[in-house]
Protein backbone atom coordinates (compact mmCIF):
# COMPACT_ATOMS: atom_id res chain seq x y z
CA UNK A 1 0.00 0.00 0.00
CA UNK A 2 1.01 3.26 -1.32
CA UNK A 3 2.22 5.90 2.42
CA UNK A 4 -0.40 8.62 2.87
CA UNK A 5 0.32 11.58 2.01
CA UNK A 6 0.68 13.06 5.38
CA UNK A 7 1.97 11.11 8.41
CA UNK A 8 1.89 11.84 11.77
CA UNK A 9 5.82 11.87 13.25
CA UNK A 10 8.01 13.09 16.29
CA UNK A 11 8.19 16.53 14.77
CA UNK A 12 5.48 17.19 13.38
CA UNK A 13 2.78 16.44 10.88
CA UNK A 14 4.87 15.90 7.33
CA UNK A 15 5.22 15.36 3.53
CA UNK A 16 7.40 12.57 2.48
CA UNK A 17 6.68 13.65 -0.84
CA UNK A 18 6.98 17.36 -0.84
CA UNK A 19 9.79 17.06 1.86
CA UNK A 20 8.04 19.42 3.95
CA UNK A 21 6.68 19.79 7.62
CA UNK A 22 3.28 21.62 9.03
CA UNK A 23 3.35 23.31 12.07
CA UNK A 24 6.25 21.36 13.14
CA UNK A 25 7.41 21.55 17.20
CA UNK A 26 11.51 20.09 16.80
CA UNK A 27 13.35 21.88 13.84
CA UNK A 28 13.29 21.06 10.15
CA UNK A 29 14.55 22.37 7.08
CA UNK A 30 11.04 23.00 5.73
CA UNK A 31 7.73 24.54 7.90
CA UNK A 32 4.63 25.43 6.54
CA UNK A 33 3.04 27.31 9.48
CA UNK A 34 -0.65 27.75 10.26
CA UNK A 35 -0.91 30.75 12.35
CA UNK A 36 1.94 32.10 14.63
CA UNK A 37 0.77 30.97 17.86
CA UNK A 38 3.23 30.14 19.86
CA UNK A 39 2.44 25.92 19.88
CA UNK A 40 2.31 25.72 15.84
CA UNK A 41 4.96 28.49 15.08
CA UNK A 42 8.26 27.38 16.75
CA UNK A 43 11.90 28.62 16.85
CA UNK A 44 14.53 27.19 14.85
CA UNK A 45 13.18 25.57 11.54
CA UNK A 46 15.51 26.61 7.96
CA UNK A 47 12.91 27.92 6.00
CA UNK A 48 8.98 29.07 7.04
CA UNK A 49 6.16 29.24 4.33
CA UNK A 50 2.59 31.49 5.93
CA UNK A 51 0.16 33.23 5.17
CA UNK A 52 1.30 37.41 4.03
CA UNK A 53 -0.68 38.75 7.58
CA UNK A 54 1.10 36.45 9.90
CA UNK A 55 4.79 38.22 8.43
CA UNK A 56 5.06 40.84 10.69
CA UNK A 57 4.31 39.07 14.36
CA UNK A 58 6.65 35.87 13.13
CA UNK A 59 8.96 38.18 12.59
CA UNK A 60 8.44 39.72 15.93
CA UNK A 61 7.92 36.16 17.91
CA UNK A 62 10.96 34.49 16.26
CA UNK A 63 13.24 37.12 15.27
CA UNK A 64 15.30 37.06 11.78
CA UNK A 65 13.64 33.97 9.97
CA UNK A 66 13.96 33.15 6.25
CA UNK A 67 10.66 33.70 5.70
CA UNK A 68 7.78 33.38 2.58
CA UNK A 69 4.64 34.03 2.86
CA UNK A 70 1.39 34.28 0.51
CA UNK A 71 -2.00 35.12 -0.08
CA UNK A 72 -4.97 32.62 0.75
CA UNK A 73 -5.92 30.61 -2.66
CA UNK A 74 -1.97 30.74 -3.96
CA UNK A 75 -0.32 27.66 -4.89
CA UNK A 76 3.10 27.03 -3.80
CA UNK A 77 4.69 23.39 -5.44
CA UNK A 78 7.37 21.96 -3.14
CA UNK A 79 8.44 18.96 -5.34
CA UNK A 80 5.53 18.24 -7.11
CA UNK A 81 3.20 18.72 -4.06
CA UNK A 82 0.44 21.23 -3.84
CA UNK A 83 0.06 23.59 -1.35
CA UNK A 84 -2.59 26.11 -0.66
CA UNK A 85 -4.04 28.09 2.13
CA UNK A 86 -7.40 28.60 2.91
CA UNK A 87 -8.82 31.10 5.56
CA UNK A 88 -9.43 29.16 8.97
CA UNK A 89 -11.12 31.76 11.11
CA UNK A 90 -8.99 31.90 14.14
CA UNK A 91 -6.82 34.81 14.34
CA UNK A 92 -5.68 37.63 11.39
CA UNK A 93 -3.25 35.34 9.29
CA UNK A 94 -4.44 32.41 10.11
CA UNK A 95 -4.79 29.61 7.59
CA UNK A 96 -5.89 26.03 6.78
CA UNK A 97 -3.13 24.02 4.82
CA UNK A 98 -4.59 22.39 1.57
CA UNK A 99 -2.28 19.43 0.46
CA UNK A 100 -2.61 17.69 -3.19
CA UNK A 101 -0.45 15.53 -4.90
CA UNK A 102 -1.86 12.87 -8.18
CA UNK A 103 -5.74 13.54 -7.05
CA UNK A 104 -5.64 12.77 -3.40
CA UNK A 105 -6.39 15.74 -1.24
CA UNK A 106 -5.53 16.59 2.73
CA UNK A 107 -6.29 19.15 4.78
CA UNK A 108 -4.44 20.26 7.63
CA UNK A 109 -6.86 22.66 9.59
CA UNK A 110 -4.89 24.30 12.20
CA UNK A 111 -6.93 26.08 15.00
CA UNK A 112 -10.23 27.56 13.19
CA UNK A 113 -13.42 29.11 14.14
CA UNK A 114 -16.24 28.92 11.96
CA UNK A 115 -17.75 32.23 13.10
CA UNK A 116 -17.05 35.41 11.24
CA UNK A 117 -14.91 37.48 14.40
CA UNK A 118 -15.25 40.66 12.33
CA UNK A 119 -10.93 40.83 12.28
CA UNK A 120 -10.07 37.17 10.92
CA UNK A 121 -10.54 36.44 7.19
CA UNK A 122 -13.56 34.07 7.23
CA UNK A 123 -13.33 30.54 7.87
CA UNK A 124 -14.10 28.60 4.56
CA UNK A 125 -14.92 25.09 4.31
CA UNK A 126 -12.10 23.16 1.74
CA UNK A 127 -13.36 20.04 0.04
CA UNK A 128 -10.66 16.88 0.68
CA UNK A 129 -10.61 13.09 1.41
CA UNK A 130 -8.11 13.55 4.56
CA UNK A 131 -8.89 15.90 7.06
CA UNK A 132 -6.88 17.01 9.97
CA UNK A 133 -9.08 18.59 12.40
CA UNK A 134 -9.09 20.26 16.12
CA UNK A 135 -11.49 19.58 18.33
CA UNK A 136 -10.68 21.78 21.65
CA UNK A 137 -14.20 22.46 22.40
CA UNK A 138 -15.68 18.90 20.86
CA UNK A 139 -17.97 18.79 23.17
CA UNK A 140 -22.00 19.38 23.18
CA UNK A 141 -21.78 21.62 25.84
CA UNK A 142 -19.55 24.25 24.35
CA UNK A 143 -21.93 26.25 22.50
CA UNK A 144 -20.89 29.64 21.54
CA UNK A 145 -23.57 32.67 21.77
CA UNK A 146 -23.44 35.47 18.94
CA UNK A 147 -20.24 37.57 19.61
CA UNK A 148 -22.45 40.80 19.80
CA UNK A 149 -24.21 39.31 22.49
CA UNK A 150 -21.04 38.60 24.12
CA UNK A 151 -19.62 42.21 23.05
CA UNK A 152 -22.89 44.05 24.54
CA UNK A 153 -22.12 42.31 27.76
CA UNK A 154 -18.59 43.82 27.70
CA UNK A 155 -19.42 47.11 27.31
CA UNK A 156 -21.95 47.81 29.73
CA UNK A 157 -19.97 45.75 32.51
CA UNK A 158 -16.83 48.58 31.47
CA UNK A 159 -19.45 52.02 31.48
CA UNK A 160 -20.89 50.38 35.23
CA UNK A 161 -17.30 49.91 36.25
CA UNK A 162 -16.31 54.04 34.57
CA UNK A 163 -19.64 55.54 36.48
CA UNK A 164 -18.25 53.16 39.94
CA UNK A 165 -14.82 54.90 39.37
CA UNK A 166 -12.96 51.55 39.56
CA UNK A 167 -10.55 50.48 36.30
CA UNK A 168 -11.34 47.80 34.09
CA UNK A 169 -9.04 45.00 33.30
CA UNK A 170 -10.24 42.36 30.33
CA UNK A 171 -7.80 39.80 29.56
CA UNK A 172 -7.29 37.56 26.37
CA UNK A 173 -4.17 36.17 24.34
CA UNK A 174 -2.17 38.85 23.00
CA UNK A 175 -2.80 37.17 19.22
CA UNK A 176 -6.21 37.55 18.03
CA UNK A 177 -8.32 37.82 21.02
CA UNK A 178 -7.02 40.84 22.36
CA UNK A 179 -7.72 42.45 18.50
CA UNK A 180 -10.81 41.08 18.30
CA UNK A 181 -11.94 42.56 21.86
CA UNK A 182 -10.28 45.75 20.42
CA UNK A 183 -12.19 46.24 17.36
CA UNK A 184 -15.82 45.84 19.24
CA UNK A 185 -15.03 47.90 22.22
CA UNK A 186 -17.45 51.02 22.12
CA UNK A 187 -15.20 53.54 22.49
CA UNK A 188 -17.20 56.36 23.19
CA UNK A 189 -17.36 54.98 26.78
CA UNK A 190 -13.11 55.79 27.16
CA UNK A 191 -9.57 55.07 25.44
CA UNK A 192 -7.81 51.60 25.42
CA UNK A 193 -5.45 50.82 27.24
CA UNK A 194 -2.84 47.97 26.76
CA UNK A 195 -0.17 45.67 28.25
CA UNK A 196 3.39 46.22 26.36
CA UNK A 197 2.83 42.40 24.74
CA UNK A 198 -0.16 43.35 23.54
CA UNK A 199 0.46 46.63 21.97
CA UNK A 200 3.55 45.12 20.22
CA UNK A 201 1.52 42.71 18.65
CA UNK A 202 -0.82 45.54 17.73
CA UNK A 203 2.31 47.19 16.34
CA UNK A 204 3.12 44.10 14.52
CA UNK A 205 -0.21 43.48 12.67
CA UNK A 206 -0.48 47.43 12.11
CA UNK A 207 3.28 47.12 10.28
CA UNK A 208 1.52 44.66 8.23
CA UNK A 209 -1.12 46.93 7.22
CA UNK A 210 -3.55 45.82 9.31
CA UNK A 211 -5.83 48.82 10.88
CA UNK A 212 -6.89 48.38 14.21
CA UNK A 213 -8.75 50.38 16.40
CA UNK A 214 -6.24 53.64 18.49
CA UNK A 215 -4.56 52.35 21.76
CA UNK A 216 -1.87 53.61 24.77
CA UNK A 217 0.65 51.64 25.66
CA UNK A 218 1.10 51.70 29.51
CA UNK A 219 4.59 53.21 30.43
CA UNK A 220 5.74 54.38 34.25
CA UNK A 221 4.39 57.65 32.55
CA UNK A 222 0.41 56.44 32.22
CA UNK A 223 -1.76 58.25 34.96
CA UNK A 224 -3.38 56.46 36.93
CA UNK A 225 -6.90 58.65 36.81
CA UNK A 226 -6.55 58.31 32.66
CA UNK A 227 -6.52 54.32 32.90
CA UNK A 228 -8.92 54.28 35.24
CA UNK A 229 -11.60 55.92 32.94
CA UNK A 230 -10.52 53.49 29.98
CA UNK A 231 -10.20 49.67 29.92
CA UNK A 232 -6.86 48.16 30.07
CA UNK A 233 -6.32 44.55 27.72
CA UNK A 234 -3.96 42.51 29.69
CA UNK A 235 -2.83 39.03 28.79
CA UNK A 236 -3.86 36.54 30.98
CA UNK A 237 -0.66 35.99 32.25
CA UNK A 238 -0.39 39.39 33.85
CA UNK A 239 -3.40 38.93 35.99
CA UNK A 240 -2.15 38.94 39.41
CA UNK A 241 1.08 40.28 39.02
CA UNK A 242 2.21 43.16 40.36
CA UNK A 243 1.81 45.18 37.48
CA UNK A 244 -2.12 44.59 36.69
CA UNK A 245 -2.53 45.07 41.03
CA UNK A 246 -1.28 49.05 40.64
CA UNK A 247 -4.50 49.77 38.59
CA UNK A 248 -6.55 48.63 42.01
CA UNK A 249 -9.35 49.35 42.49
CA UNK A 250 -10.05 47.02 39.17
CA UNK A 251 -12.96 44.83 37.99
CA UNK A 252 -11.29 42.15 35.83
CA UNK A 253 -12.74 39.63 33.24
CA UNK A 254 -11.75 37.47 31.43
CA UNK A 255 -12.44 36.28 27.54
CA UNK A 256 -12.43 32.34 26.86
CA UNK A 257 -14.48 29.12 25.55
CA UNK A 258 -13.43 27.54 29.22
CA UNK A 259 -15.31 30.53 30.90
CA UNK A 260 -18.64 28.35 29.76
CA UNK A 261 -17.40 25.66 32.74
CA UNK A 262 -18.74 25.92 35.92
CA UNK A 263 -16.36 27.09 38.41
CA UNK A 264 -14.37 28.21 35.33
CA UNK A 265 -14.25 32.22 36.69
CA UNK A 266 -13.38 31.60 40.24
CA UNK A 267 -10.56 28.94 39.32
CA UNK A 268 -8.82 32.28 36.79
CA UNK A 269 -10.09 34.53 40.16
CA UNK A 270 -12.30 36.68 37.76
CA UNK A 271 -14.79 38.99 38.32
CA UNK A 272 -16.71 38.55 35.20
CA UNK A 273 -16.18 35.41 32.80
CA UNK A 274 -16.70 36.09 28.99
CA UNK A 275 -17.54 33.12 26.91
CA UNK A 276 -15.29 34.16 23.76
CA UNK A 277 -13.31 31.45 22.00
CA UNK A 278 -10.93 31.78 18.61
CA UNK A 279 -11.99 28.30 18.44
CA UNK A 280 -15.05 26.46 16.82
CA UNK A 281 -18.07 25.10 19.14
CA UNK A 282 -19.83 21.74 18.89
CA UNK A 283 -22.10 22.78 16.39
CA UNK A 284 -18.95 24.55 14.20
CA UNK A 285 -16.88 21.49 14.32
CA UNK A 286 -19.56 19.16 13.29
CA UNK A 287 -20.64 21.41 10.07
CA UNK A 288 -16.82 22.08 9.09
CA UNK A 289 -15.93 18.72 8.95
CA UNK A 290 -19.08 17.52 7.34
CA UNK A 291 -18.74 20.79 4.93
CA UNK A 292 -14.57 18.93 3.72
CA UNK A 293 -17.02 16.23 2.26
CA UNK A 294 -13.94 14.06 3.66
CA UNK A 295 -13.86 10.31 3.94
CA UNK A 296 -11.12 10.26 6.79
CA UNK A 297 -11.00 12.48 9.77
CA UNK A 298 -7.66 13.02 11.77
CA UNK A 299 -8.25 15.16 15.47
CA UNK A 300 -4.63 16.41 17.00
CA UNK A 301 -6.03 18.45 20.14
CA UNK A 302 -9.00 18.76 22.15
CA UNK A 303 -11.61 16.21 23.45
CA UNK A 304 -10.12 13.96 20.92
CA UNK A 305 -11.17 10.57 21.85
CA UNK A 306 -14.42 11.22 22.67
CA UNK A 307 -14.86 13.32 19.73
CA UNK A 308 -13.60 10.57 17.33
CA UNK A 309 -16.10 7.99 18.84
CA UNK A 310 -18.75 10.64 18.27
CA UNK A 311 -17.80 11.03 13.77
CA UNK A 312 -16.93 7.31 13.98
CA UNK A 313 -20.86 6.79 14.94
CA UNK A 314 -22.35 9.33 12.79
CA UNK A 315 -20.46 7.92 9.62
CA UNK A 316 -16.97 9.13 9.25
CA UNK A 317 -13.69 7.10 9.65
CA UNK A 318 -12.44 9.05 12.52
CA UNK A 319 -9.21 8.74 14.92
CA UNK A 320 -7.23 10.53 17.61
CA UNK A 321 -3.38 11.51 16.43
CA UNK A 322 -0.44 12.55 18.67
CA UNK A 323 0.83 16.00 18.28
CA UNK A 324 1.61 18.76 20.77
CA UNK A 325 -0.77 21.53 19.79
CA UNK A 326 -2.08 23.13 22.79
CA UNK A 327 -4.51 25.10 24.47
CA UNK A 328 -4.56 28.49 23.58
CA UNK A 329 -7.54 29.83 25.42
CA UNK A 330 -6.13 28.85 29.43
CA UNK A 331 -5.28 30.94 31.43
CA UNK A 332 -1.47 29.61 31.61
CA UNK A 333 -1.06 29.02 28.08
CA UNK A 334 2.08 30.18 26.61
CA UNK A 335 2.12 33.76 25.45
CA UNK A 336 5.21 35.50 24.51
CA UNK A 337 7.85 37.97 25.64
CA UNK A 338 6.57 38.10 28.94
CA UNK A 339 9.65 39.04 29.97
CA UNK A 340 9.64 42.25 28.94
CA UNK A 341 6.93 43.80 31.13
CA UNK A 342 6.57 40.85 34.00
CA UNK A 343 9.43 39.77 35.72
CA UNK A 344 9.51 35.66 36.01
CA UNK A 345 9.23 36.23 39.73
CA UNK A 346 5.97 38.23 39.60
CA UNK A 347 4.27 35.89 37.08
CA UNK A 348 4.48 33.06 39.29
CA UNK A 349 2.86 35.00 42.56
CA UNK A 350 -0.73 33.28 42.81
CA UNK A 351 -4.28 34.12 41.72
CA UNK A 352 -6.87 34.87 44.02
CA UNK A 353 -5.99 37.79 45.50
CA UNK A 354 -8.42 40.05 43.77
CA UNK A 355 -11.95 40.71 44.36
CA UNK A 356 -12.82 37.65 42.01
CA UNK A 357 -12.66 35.20 44.60
CA UNK A 358 -14.66 37.51 47.46
CA UNK A 359 -17.27 38.51 44.86
CA UNK A 360 -17.38 34.87 43.80
CA UNK A 361 -17.85 33.24 47.27
CA UNK A 362 -20.39 35.82 48.22
CA UNK A 363 -23.08 34.31 45.44
ZN1 LIG B 1 -4.08 29.12 17.85
ZN1 LIG C 1 -3.23 25.85 18.84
Amino acid sequence: MAKPLLEFTDCGIYCETGRFYIDPWKPVDDAVITHAHADHAYWGHKSYLAHHLSKEVLYYRLGDINLQTIEYGETVTKNGVEICLFPAGHVIGSAQVRVSYKGEVWVVSGDYKTEDDGISTPFEPVRCHHFISECTFGMPVYQWKPQAEIFTDINNWWRNNKEQGIATVIAGYSLGKAQRILQHLDLSIGPVFTHGVIENTNEALRRNGVTLNPTTRITYETPKEEIRKGIILAPPSAIGTPWIRKFAPFSFGYCSGWMALRGAKRRRAADRGFVLSDHADWDGLVSAIDATGCEKVYLTHGYTASFARYLNEIGFDAREVHTLFGDDEDINAQDVDLKDTVTSEESTLSFGEGRGEAEEASL
